[in-house]
């Protein structure tokens, strides 16, 4: 007997119009039919040949075919007993109480920088994002990042707008020296001319203005995440805010820096006890499968949720706002033209929402 198995890091998702093979793996996404998610659900159990004979004669060439296409793409395979390739599991779970941490630094900002990685290092946090909004001389970002050394840290971001060249290239130095930098983003490039040529594939450099919390919550195809966490994550937990702690300019705490509602203050409240304020995880448990819209779409396990720009402000389970994707028509569109997107995006600008 012949079945046919896709590998356990390749998952089909349903759709309303099509459905997608997640790829956990190599973080790719193929389209695929909605018929072959359900053929390919019978065939954990039955062989080719007996769920063919569910199906008329003359749908059997195109059956094969789709299955032939999935082999050759590498997703699956056919074999004699499918009972020895179990799925993946799909249980989500980590040890650290926070896993993420933003922190914004800026003119105003007075909070101390070495009491806040004492704090993370309390909680577990494994990646820091540092959103620097104002000059900073190369040895005061290194004698922040120096601070990281005792922690769990293993992955911090730095997200800075461009000085001059010789800053960007004296910025590659920086990273040779901490390596826990995972990425250093250097935004608003006005000129062409100043790209500074690097071999670092961790300096990113970008003209796009990464001045603002507005520019967060960007849903998009170019930000799909296709992997084993946070595939898993998506299906229990909110794949941005579980777990996440951020600490604006002025030395709030909060869920997100896009969000009004504070928990404290840096060196008022220990992080150990603001995890103990209910409200603070409330958004934690907001999953793709319960959003609007987004509970039918094909691509909920693979796309970041915003909760802080969302379409209708007063629902906490309204889709995203930043997005521009109808599943029930199968069709991407720019969010911007929408003039009601645009109003409510309007007002989350002017501070009347959020
Ligand atoms: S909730 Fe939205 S604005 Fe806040 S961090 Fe997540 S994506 Fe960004
Ligand atoms: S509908 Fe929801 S899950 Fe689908 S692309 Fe938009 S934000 Fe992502």
């Amino acid at each position: 007997m012949k079945y046919f198995k896709l590998f356990s890091n390749c998952i089909p998702v349903k759709g309303v119009t099509k459905s997608i093979v997640c790829d956990l793996q190599r973080n790719d996404i193929y389209d695929i039919p909605n018929d072959l998610v359900f053929i390919l659900n019978d065939l954990k159990r039955k062989s080719l040949e007996s769920v063919l004979e569910e199906y008329e004669q003359e749908e059997h060439k195109k059956i094969i075919s789709w299955i032939d296409k999935l082999e050759n793409e590498e997703l699956g395979f056919y074999c004699e007993d499918p009972s020895r390739f179990p799925d993946l599991s799909l249980e989500f779970d980590t040890p650290e109480l926070i896993n993420n941490c933003i922190v914004e630094y800026g003119s105003v900002s007075t909070y101390n920088f070495e009491w806040i990685f004492k704090e993370l290092a309390t909680v577990g946090c494994k990646f820091l994002e540092l959103r620097i909004n104002k000059r900073i001389s190369i040895t005061e970002l290194e004698d922040i990042l120096v601070l990281a050394k005792d922690t769990n840290i293993r992955g911090i971001d730095v997200i800075l707008e461009f000085q001059n060249a010789q800053y960007t290239a004296n910025l590659g130095l920086t990273l040779l020296k901490h390596q826990r930098i995972s990425r250093i983003i250097i935004h608003s490039i006005d000129n062409s001319e100043h790209f500074t040529n690097s071999s670092e594939p961790r300096l990113v450099q970008t003209v796009e203005k990464i001045n603002n919390n507005l520019c967060c919550g960007n849903i998009g195809k170019q930000y799909f995440v296709s992997n084993v966490s946070f595939f898993t994550e998506s299906q229990q937990f909110n794949n941005c805010l579980n777990k996440k702690l951020s600490i604006s300019e002025n030395g709030e705490i909060k869920n997100c820096p896009s969000m009004t509602e504070t928990f404290g203050n840096v060196g008022d409240i220990n992080f150990i006890d603001v995890l103990g304020i209910q409200k603070f995880k409330e958004k934690w448990n907001i999953s793709k499968n319960s959003i609007t819209t987004c509970k039918d779409c094909e691509y909920r396990y693979v796309c970041s949720d915003c909760r802080a720009y969302v379409e209708d402000p007063k629902d906490d389970f309204s889709k995203p706002l930043k997005c521009g994707y109808d599943p029930y028509e199968g069709k991407w569109s720019n969010w911007m033209v929408d003039m009601q997107k645009k109003s409510i995006f309007e007002k989350y600008s002017m501070k009347e929402l959020c």
